[in-house]
């Protein structure tokens, strides 16, 4: 495994691969590798010649210095879970210099609107941060298909429309969330969550599943309730937001229309950790 530090060593690297048409693979995270990360880096590995996964918590993406401060950093176990799939994988764990060099700020960025909703409303310049570390990246590495993952699918589809705004020629694939066996999504932060918070989070997909049957017979506005009253019995979690909206547009919607995809989603903390989910709703 050829671990990086710079982006200079890297488009060194990987530049001959591009010129010989290498397919080149990407799967950018944040570290703290759990088993929806290393689905992304296995699709990417079966699909590409070369696959880079980058590992940079990215400053300018978090609006709570707590969180980042808090974030796990984890490298070195990270390298060993990749190195238990594959021992071709090309890392890039820059550090905030090598990205930055001095200037740790976000460049504006407007997405025809989606990042006005949910996690933008909820989270300001989280998808400057976003978009700005996302772009970067792929100036570095040029990759053939970057990978990321339904979890974040706010962030996937804002990455989508950057590469369409941008004319960045690279595919982007969308992949299935990946869950704990009670259900939890995986994410880097249920590692902060005590032992019980982690089994009582199970609740989130389990109303998530609820609210896609409730979504079936009732309207949205109903739902929505539903999905509120299920909350409030459960004073370990603060509902931040549950909202219905378009798949493809992300605007929340007061009523169903016939062939739309609709998703809900949700944020809530327990343990003071913010936690996201989604689900298909038809
Ligand atoms: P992160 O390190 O949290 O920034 O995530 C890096 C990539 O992994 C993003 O594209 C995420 O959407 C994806 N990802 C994180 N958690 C999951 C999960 N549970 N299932 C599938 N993909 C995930």
């Amino acid at each position: 495994m050829l671990i990086l530090n710079k982006k200079s060593d890297l488009s060194a690297f990987l530049s001959p691969l591009s010129h010989q048409n290498k397919s080149i693979g990407f799967v950018p995270t944040m570290g703290a590798l759990h088993d929806g990360h290393l689905s992304l880096l296995k699709k990417s590995l079966e699909e590409n010649d070369v696959t880079v996964m980058s590992i940079f918590v990215n400053p300018t993406q978090f609006n709570n210095a707590n969180d980042l401060e808090k974030y796990p950093r984890t490298l070195e176990e990270d390298v060993k879970k990749m190195g238990k799939i594959s021992d071709s994988i090309i890392v890039y764990a820059p550090s905030v210099s090598d990205i930055y060099e001095g200037n740790t700020v976000s460049e504006s960025f407007e997405y025809d609107g989606l990042e006005h909703q949910m996690e933008g409303q909820h989270r300001p310049g989280h998808f400057d941060g976003v978009g700005t570390i996302v772009k970067r990246l792929f100036e570095i590495i040029k990759p053939t298909t970057a990978y990321f993952g339904e979890k974040d699918f706010q962030q996937l589809q804002i990455v989508k429309k950057l590469v369409a705004l941008y004319v960045i020629p690279v595919e982007i694939i969308g992949c299935p969330i990946f869950r704990e066996a009670n259900g939890l999504a995986m994410s880097s932060r249920n590692e902060r969550l005590s032992e019980n918070a982690r089994k009582k989070a199970a609740s989130i997909f389990e109303i998530l599943q609820q609210a896609k049957l409730k979504f079936e017979k009732q309207s949205v506005s109903e739902t929505i309730q539903f999905v509120k009253k299920e909350f409030e019995k459960h004073p370990e979690f603060e509902l931040e937001y549950f909202e219905i909206a378009d798949e493809t547009t992300l605007l929340s919607t007061e009523v169903k229309e016939p062939n739309k995809k609709y998703r809900g989603f949700i944020a809530v903390f327990i343990e003071k950790i913010r936690l996201i989910d989604n689900i298909s709703l038809n």
